[in-house]
């Protein structure tokens, strides 16, 4: 069977390897959690509990308990993920390095549940208000990288109809192997999930995308899906195959407008552990305090995949790997393409944390910028069928003619460029500064 994808991209080490063999672990609860009050795309939310009051310090809180909400609509609430007292309301610095507000909660070590989370009704017999209700409550975004409220996603403007949910189990990012175990250990999660969106949305066709380099999450999902209406899809190994609008062409073969977005033509794309985390919301009312994160890079003693409450310091995790084997090069959260470099090791975990790296010099090293050869090749492997090399002429306006806001920021062109051009550094200053020009028109 021929793989589906889309036109451009490129082939990157995958170093898989280093954890794809990892069966998922509980990293134990941490003595301490600083849980960020923005973990997610829109309004930050506000130190609060379950029935609007305030939330300070010295309250106890219980594990999944609501810490922190908002009344805006695009904005998604945050939770206790231990249980405990609530130490400060402080502060903590993001992987992008925004100081954002947290709850600081020390933990009983008991792992109270709360008493009022209970399961709600069997998905049969909830309304696509009360599911998405459930998501909206449990604090659901989008897990693999780009934090967006689920329940706004399955909420589009009025006259237009999603006809096609896509959970997307590419993990196109080298290192990454989270996704992978999830599906392969629990594909049944999976499928419920993409039934409660189903249902909350009304679409019809539900479709789980995997790349065909991982044959063993195949075979899983092929058996979660086996008498269901439910579709596993193969798409080619090639990075960025997971990127939404690329997925959306392989799989429906319809084309996201230039500046717009897929619900435009009717599909959502979420996640594998979104789709996960929709189940667990529905079937136990517990909501998204716990995620799992790939753990590795060539200078970590022990690779792994773990799972972890949100807000633990990454630094916990690595300990847990058995720390490095020599002083890293390069911390990286998220995947080596798309992912950022980390200066802080006491940053938290939060909601779209797929991966932790620490990279040696050798896979992160430093190549000077020369000049343009203009070989091309950057325009051959760009997905988003831009011309990376004039769009990188920023801080010229005429780079701003070129569409930069099109850009899915996948790094392809800078990682192909043999003149180690750093194209995606002023890709995204130039799509910033077309973003505040279209703001101001407007
Ligand atoms: S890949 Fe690099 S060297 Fe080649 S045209 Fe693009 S910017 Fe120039
Ligand atoms: S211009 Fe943007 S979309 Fe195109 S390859 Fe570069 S980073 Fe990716």
């Amino acid at each position: 069977m021929v793989a589906k994808t889309f036109r451009g991209g490129v082939h990157p080490p995958e170093y898989k390897e280093l954890t794809e063999s990892s069966a998922i672990e509980a990293l134990p609860p941490p003595e301490k959690v600083i849980v960020p009050l923005i973990q997610h795309i829109g309004a930050p939310c506000q130190p609060a509990v379950a029935d609007e009051t305030v939330l300070k310090k010295g309250d106890s809180v219980c594990l999944g308990e609501k810490i922190g909400d908002t009344d805006a609509f695009v904005s998604a609430p945050v939770h206790a993920s231990v249980s405990g007292e609530v130490m400060e309301i402080g502060e903590a610095r993001l992987v992008d390095g925004r100081k954002v507000p947290a709850v600081v909660i020390e933990s009983d070590g008991e792992d109270r549940p709360c008493e009022s989370i209970q399961p709600a009704a069997s998905l049969e017999n909830l309304t696509p208000d009360e599911i998405k209700e459930i998501i909206r409550e449990a604090g659901i975004v989008g897990m693999g990288g780009a934090a967006f409220p689920c329940h706004v996603k399955y909420s589009p403007p009025e006259g237009i109809e999603l006809d096609t949910i896509i959970i997307n189990g590419c993990e196109c990012e080298p290192f990454l192997t989270c996704d992978d175990r999830l599906m392969r250990e629990d594909p049944g999660e999976i499928v419920f999930g993409l039934q409660a969106i189903l249902k909350a949305t009304g679409a019809e066709r539900g479709v789980i995308a995997v790349e065909n380099n991982k044959p063993d999450a195949i075979e899983a999902m092929r058996a979660a899906v086996d008498g269901t209406s439910l579709e596993v899809v193969i798409v080619e190994t090639k990075y960025p195959e997971g990127a939404e609008k690329q997925l959306i062409k392989a799989v429906t073969d319809r084309e996201v407008p230039s500046g717009g977005l897929p619900f435009q033509i009717g599909v959502v794309v979420n996640n594998v552990a979104t789709a996960a985390s929709i189940a667990r919301a529905v079937k136990t009312g517990m909501p998204l305090y716990e995620r799992i994160v790939t753990v590795s890079g060539d200078v970590v003693a022990r690779p792994a995949n773990l799972l972890v409450r949100i807000g633990t310091p990454i630094r916990e995790l690595f300990e847990y790997c058995g720390g490095f084997t020599e002083p890293p090069a390069r911390i990286i959260a998220g995947g080596p393409m798309m992912g950022q470099a980390v200066g802080d090791l006491d940053i938290p975990v939060v909601k779209g944390m797929s991966g932790l790296l620490a990279v040696s010099s050798e896979i992160s090293a430093y190549h000077e910028e020369e000049p343009c050869i203009r070989c091309g090749r950057c325009v051959d492997v760009c997905p988003a069928f831009l011309m990376p090399l004039y769009a990188a002429r920023y801080p010229d306006d005429e780079a701003l003619e070129y569409d930069p806001l099109d850009c899915i920021e996948c790094g392809s062109c800078a990682y192909i460029c043999p003149a180690n051009q750093r194209l995606l550094a002023r890709i995204r200053l130039a799509k910033a500064e077309a973003q505040a020009r279209a703001d101001a028109a407007g």
